[in-house]
């Protein structure tokens, strides 16, 4: 269901998807379109679908506990993105998809597209020993969402000035 979001983060191209034969399931994967095996012209983007998967239900959760708590925070943290970043942006059709779910136990396509434009993936960066990967995930509307932790004293006070 991932097909066609994935991009790598290098060399632009789509990242396809690699069912590995005669292992289990949670070794499918993705990987650069350029990269073939140390012949291509991309370096390794590999990302793992289960990976993803848990990523993704996590971040797209996220979104939505923190948009419905702090809505006009996020309009403000939206409408302060640079006018580039702005071009496709539709904070409406954004809040109104928000709207329509109050938690997800999963992940569907139908939410996939609901939310996701793109999902970049970046190589793995091994420099401070544990292998980190950047995953800059854009959703429909709105652009990159980094979503803050939510902190206790954050709903506290969101509460208060409800
Ligand atoms: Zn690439």
């Amino acid at each position: 269901m991932f097909s066609g979001l994935l991009h790598c983060a290098d060399c632009g191209a789509k990242l396809y998807y690699c069912t590995a034969k005669g292992f289990e399931e949670r070794q499918n994967h993705f990987v650069c379109s350029n990269y073939k095996s140390n012949t291509g012209t991309c370096s390794v983007h590999f990302i793992r679908e289960v990976v993803l998967y848990a990523l993704m239900l996590e971040h797209v959760r996220g979104v939505i506990r923190y948009v419905r708590q702090f809505e006009k925070v996020f309009v403000r943290q939206v409408s302060l993105k640079s006018a580039e970043e702005r071009k496709a942006e539709d904070t409406g059709q954004f809040l109104a998809t928000v709207r329509k779910y109050t938690d997800i136990q999963e992940l569907m396509p139908t939410i996939l597209n609901e939310f996701i434009s793109k999902i970049i993936i970046h190589a793995p960066d091994k420099s401070s020993g544990k292998r980190k990967q950047k995953v800059e995930i854009v959703y429909n509307g709105v652009g990159i969402l980094n979503i803050p932790e939510l902190t206790d004293e954050m709903l506290r006070r969101n509460r208060e000035t409800a």
